[in-house]
């Protein structure tokens, strides 16, 4: 086997199918020649993961309130208590706020 150049089927540019990377696609299993440069490769992978939404860091607490496996969106720094959906609600104070200005939009709801 020896290096192989392809073209990119997104922009056209030829880039080098090098032998260590066949060696990783035979690794892989993979059978078929990547189809795109690494720069399309890396862009497309990008914007895929972002448009899905699946890129954003989930992280596995213990609800500091009712003691329920929880998920947070970002990673607890150790020295707050972190809680579930539900108890993240409750939390919010309904009295003695008033720098807000939502008092009578919010009292309006109960
Ligand atoms: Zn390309
Ligand atoms: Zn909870």
């Amino acid at each position: 086997m020896a290096d192989q150049t392809l073209s990119c089927r997104d922009c056209g540019t030829t880039f080098t199918f090098t032998q260590g990377e066949q060696d990783f696609f035979a690794q892989k299993g993979f059978t078929n020649t990547p189809s795109r440069c690494p720069d399309c490769r890396t862009a497309n992978r990008g914007s895929s993961a972002g448009r899905s939404g699946r890129d954003r860091q989930m992280t596995d607490v213990t609800c500091s309130s009712c003691g329920k496996a929880t998920q947070v969106p970002f990673v607890p720094s150790g020295d707050r208590p972190v809680y579930c959906s539900d108890c993240f609600s409750q939390q919010r104070p309904n009295s003695g706020g008033g720098s807000y200005g939502r008092d009578r939009a919010g009292s309006g709801r109960y």
